[in-house]
């Protein structure tokens, strides 16, 4: 069995249009959080989403969408985004996103946005943030998004030690030898300086979770954000990845 994996989609349409080519068709599909936020596409991201039948947890973006964060957490050109994106969600779009848990369980797997002990806030950047969260998960393995960063943790036998493997296409990472927490990189907002679209495939006869980098028409998708008066440096940053 095999499972597309996406995560912050951040009302990116091009970019997850760009994905879903990309990545062989009819897998079912596993959503990390953050369809929307920064993006000029909510309302069709959740739609695509929802579609796809995604079995799909909450993010930060999405619950700040939905008017359940306070702004004043986000920066000052994120709190112009979810503003913006809380003007433009339809009661559909917002019932979507209301439905959706902080964590799920599929076989082996967890499913968070931010991490297990932490669902909306807390990033897994480093290995001993990973070696904590590991305490605080009843399956083997985690897969998390929140940091735009394609990586795994992997818990080393003696269960002391945690390395960091980056997840780069071509080279699938071993299910075998230990318990992992994933991050597949972000579907619309990449930030490990590679501007593409970033997904994962999860093959379980494999034992495999291999990512995998699409481009897409990224100066569409910024012509439309500054339509609509979105901040320029998150309109940048989709050109550097960062
Ligand atoms: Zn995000």
């Amino acid at each position: 069995m095999r499972y597309l994996i996406l995560s912050d989609i951040h009302s990116n349409l091009l970019a997850l249009e760009a994905v879903l080519e990309d990545a062989p068709s009819g897998l079912p599909v596993w959503c990390l959080g953050d369809i929307v936020g920064y993006g000029p596409y909510p309302n069709e991201c959740i739609q695509r989403v929802c579609g796809l039948e995604a079995a799909c947890v909450v993010g930060n973006h999405d619950w700040a969408a939905m008017g359940k964060l306070d702004v004043r957490d986000f920066n000052l050109d994120a709190q112009r985004s979810v503003l913006w994106t809380q003007r433009q969600l339809t009661p559909a779009s917002l019932e979507y996103l209301e439905h959706l848990p902080l964590r799920l369980i599929e076989g082996a797997f967890t499913l968070v946005h931010g991490s297990p002990r932490e669902p909306i806030w807390e990033y897994i950047l480093y290995p001993p943030t990973a070696r904590a969260n590991f305490e605080h998960l009843s399956t083997d393995h985690c897969l998390v998004g929140h940091t735009h960063v394609p990586v795994a943790f992997r818990l080393v036998e003696d269960g002391q030690a945690v390395e960091t493997e980056h997840l780069v296409e071509g080279t699938p990472l071993s299910l075998g030898r230990g318990r992992l927490i994933c991050n597949p990189g972000s579907v619309g907002q990449p930030r490990d300086g590679d501007p593409r679209a970033s997904y994962a495939i999860l093959d379980l006869e494999e034992a495999t979770l291999e990512c995998h980098r699409v481009t897409y028409d990224v100066a569409t998708v910024q012509e439309r954000m500054e339509r609509f008066g979105l901040p320029q440096r998150n309109v940048t940053r989709l050109s550097y990845g960062w």
